[in-house]
């Protein structure tokens, strides 16, 4: 007998028919003789509508009121698969977060998960019940309910598989696995048997929506295998682990970020302390930075560029305006219409030549490049928004072709 933990993203259960087929996956584990906890996400666009909602009567309304709205769809998506499972004949009961013992940090609408209480679930599992979980939420010390961020559901489902040492943890989603580019804009994308957990932590955080990137980092943290596969079809899916098997292919994929804005602050003094005293003040404000690009000093004056994520542009801007005096720079460009284009691969860190042959099929695809990061184990450019599938495409033939 194992201890099972499977998590159903909001297409699968996105409607009558999804959510009796998942109850269908989860009562076959659970007759086999295994014991099973089940995460589900909100049924389809339903995060989003709560949203709009929201925008409709309140665009500034606070954190914690946002998180109260957007909990709402776990629950719904909870009740109705015990409902499914209540009718197939198994014992089953569902919980939202806080009475499953998710205990997260007060940050509303992007809190932290501290650790999971996992008394009730584990009592619900001696009885032997199916235990269904609402994903994405979680409540504080205080006892208010938390949201995890978007995609947060997978962490709820590694948070909970670490803190009942599960024997498995199956991520089930719309496609078959984890693809070297997203298989819905590329239709050559390959399907990966494996992925390191370094790989998949760089993937998911540079835009490949599979992962949410904090499951991949706790995964990592706890040694846990993850299994991501399709609630719709029986392939075999992919397999997140620490090593890898080593492929022919040095390059495991590559991901596009479009949640991502460019500030130019232009022709401020060339003198020490300048940089120190603009990040520290964004730093005070919770905004984090991705890509710095400083040009060298010219007549006493130089330039510096940044890239923060759409959702902190507002408050990076309320702090490069406020710092405006001190700064003395010649103007600031706020540019929304970019996006982050990047290649992930192990083999970088042993093999040389990925840059060149990044850029030469993004110059081939005649794409301007305006910023370049990398790490060991990848590269990403900051290009114009418009030219973004354009580059993956581009970059998926260079690489994998
Ligand atoms: P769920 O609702 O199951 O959590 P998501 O929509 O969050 O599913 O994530 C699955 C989607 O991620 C896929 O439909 C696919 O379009 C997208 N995706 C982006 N990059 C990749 C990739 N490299 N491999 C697989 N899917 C990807
Ligand atoms: N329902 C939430 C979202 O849409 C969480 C998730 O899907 O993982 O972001
Ligand atoms: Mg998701």
């Amino acid at each position: 007998m194992s201890l099972i933990v499977q998590k159903f993203g909001g297409s699968s259960v996105a409607n009558a028919e999804r959510v009796n087929n998942v109850a269908r996956i989860v009562t076959d584990t659970y007759k086999k003789g295994n014991k099973v906890v089940v995460v589900v996400s909100a049924q389809g666009d339903t995060t989003d509508e709560l949203i709009e909602k929201q925008m409709e009567i309140n665009p500034n309304a606070s954190k914690r009121e946002r998180d109260m709205l957007l909990a709402a769809g776990e629950q719904i998506s909870i009740a109705l698969l015990a409902m499914a499972i209540e009718k197939i004949g198994c014992p089953v009961v569902s919980l939202l977060g806080w009475q499953a013992g998710v205990r997260t940090t007060s940050s509303h609408t992007n809190a932290r998960i501290k650790f999971i209480d996992c008394e009730r679930l584990k009592r619900e599992l001696d009885h032997n019940r199916i235990v269904i979980v609402a994903g994405f939420q979680g409540i504080t010390r205080y006892g208010d309910v938390t949201t995890l961020g978007r995609g947060g559901s997978d962490t709820s489902a590694v948070a909970l598989a670490c803190g009942l040492h599960a024997d498995l943890c199956q991520i089930y989603t719309d496609v078959e696995g984890v693809y070297t580019a997203d298989p819905r804009k590329i239709k050559d994308a390959r399907k990966l048997d494996e992925i390191s957990y370094d790989e998949m932590l760089e993937l998911a955080t540079l835009g490949a929506q599979v992962l949410h990137n904090r499951s991949v980092e706790l995964a990592k943290k706890y040694n846990l295998e993850l299994e991501v596969l399709s609630s719709l079809t029986s392939a075999p899916g992919t397999i997140v682990k620490e090593a890898a098997k080593v492929e022919s292919m040095l390059i495991s994929g590559i991901a596009k970020d479009t949640d991502i804005a460019r500030i130019s602050v232009i022709g401020v003094p060339d003198e020490p302390g300048l940089a120190f005293k603009m990040f520290s003040k964004l730093a005070a404000s919770d905004v984090n930075i991705d890509i710095i690009l400083q040009s060298v000093g010219r007549d006493g004056t130089k330039d510096i560029a940044f890239t923060v994520s759409k959702d902190k542009l507002a408050d990076t801007k309320k702090v490069i305006e406020n710092f405006m005096p001190s700064l003395k720079a010649q103007k600031v460009i706020f540019d929304e219409d970019v996006a982050k284009v990047s290649i992930v691969g192990a083999g970088m860190e042993s093999h040389s030549g990925f840059a060149s042959k990044m850029f030469e099929a993004l110059y081939n695809a005649d794409i301007n490049i305006q910023m370049i990061s990398t790490s060991e184990i990848k590269i990403s450019v900051l290009i114009k928004a418009s030219d973004a599938d354009r580059a993956v495409a581009a970059l998926h033939r260079g690489f994998f072709d």
